[in-house]
């Protein structure tokens, strides 16, 4: 666990600030919940704050209380850039490093020399002013709500805050189910219910808002799904032309590499997904038990994240991304299959 310069940033806080606070690129639940949670906290503390996400994200996060203030840095560029521009402070939640922003978004946080500070739990972290991390937590959420009780501010914890911070810490432990969920964990979700977190209805709006295309999609991803017993990995690919096919939507293949991991005996899970835009493939990994994806990813596609998931990109074809990733799974045998012990 790192915490730098926590005491001063208490104290630099006293004062009502400018703050602009950002999350990664593609932001998934734990950086909208995380960001807007902190946005309604700081808020009430008489801070001016704006939150600016670099790019869209999935329809299923936009019922979050506070969701229609965002500016998306791609579409509302001008009012994002003078937000940054007018910021006395940034803060950075659910990425551990500038470029995860983008390089658009990072050029121009680097332009203004803004004050960081960041709150996190993905590996390796960058240095910055102010700091707050640590890579057993389950979610930036719950460090957010870790960071209001060090600010002595528990009690400032209303039903939107409560709600933005349930849903990333739900999102990120798939329901509360991976390793990094723990009684602390539980303990701090039983509190975000006391104070309004409606547990039924976020599940409800986050889980059931598939669309038909979605299913169809889904059931496409499952058809393509290969499995390599010997090394106790699957894997699925979807290419444009199905993507295409179905109608994708950002967040239609989320949560997909999930069934691949789900299948019995196996331990490590990749998606492949074709982005002719970027003109990448771009992959998730999952895994279970020791086997770190999160190296896998670093030492060969150009990625990161944890340990049981991570992600990464390639610029080869998709047949010659299979090939190059089947070709590497040789030297993890052993690794493999002594990942996790059920
Ligand atoms: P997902 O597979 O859900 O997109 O990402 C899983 C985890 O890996 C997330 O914590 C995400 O931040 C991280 N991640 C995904 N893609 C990349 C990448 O290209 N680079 C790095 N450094 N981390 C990634
Ligand atoms: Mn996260």
């Amino acid at each position: 666990m790192i915490l730098k310069h926590f005491t001063e940033l208490k104290e630099y806080l006293s004062q009502s600030k400018n703050i602009v606070i950002i999350g990664h690129r593609n932001p998934d639940g734990d950086a909208i919940g995380s960001t807007l949670g902190l946005k309604h906290y700081l808020d009430k503390k008489g801070h001016t704050v704006q939150v600016v996400m670099p790019n869209e994200y999935p329809d299923f996060l936009h019922w979050i209380p506070g969701s229609e203030t965002v500016y998306r840095f791609d579409r509302q560029n001008k009012q994002s850039v003078r937000s940054l521009k007018n910021s006395e402070i940034v803060f950075l939640l659910d990425f551990n490093a500038l470029h995860r922003v983008g390089s658009d978004m990072q050029n121009t946080l680097e332009k203004y020399e803004n004050n960081f500070a960041l709150i996190d739990h993905h590996q390796q972290p960058d240095d910055f002013e102010y700091m707050y991390s640590d890579t057993t937590m389950s979610s930036t959420c719950q460090m957010v709500y870790n960071f209001i009780e060090m600010m002595g501010d528990v009690d400032l914890i209303d039903k939107n805050i409560a709600t933005a911070l349930y849903t990333g810490i739900m999102t990120d432990t798939g329901s509360f189910r991976f390793r990094s969920t723990t009684s602390t964990t539980h303990r701090i979700i039983a509190d975000l219910i006391d104070k309004g977190a409606e547990n039924d209805k976020i599940h409800s709006n986050v889980q059931d808002a598939n669309t038909y295309n979605r299913l169809l999609l889904l059931g496409q991803a499952l058809s393509n799904m290969k499995m390599l017993t010997e090394y106790k990995t699957a894997f699925i690919t979807l290419s444009e032309a199905e993507k295409k096919q179905f109608n994708y939507e950002k967040g239609d293949t989320e949560g997909v590499v999930n069934y691949a991991l789900s299948l019995k005996g196996i331990v490590f899970a990749a998606i492949f997904i074709e982005d002719k835009e970027q003109g990448i493939i771009k992959m998730s990994l999952r895994s279970k038990g020791k086997f770190s994806v999160n190296q896998f990813a670093r030492n060969h596609f150009n990625g990161g994240g944890h340990d049981n998931a991570a992600g990464g990109k390639s610029d080869e074809s998709m047949e010659d991304t299979i090939t190059t990733f089947k070709a590497l799974l040789p030297k993890y045998k052993t690794a493999l299959e002594t990942s996790y012990e059920a």
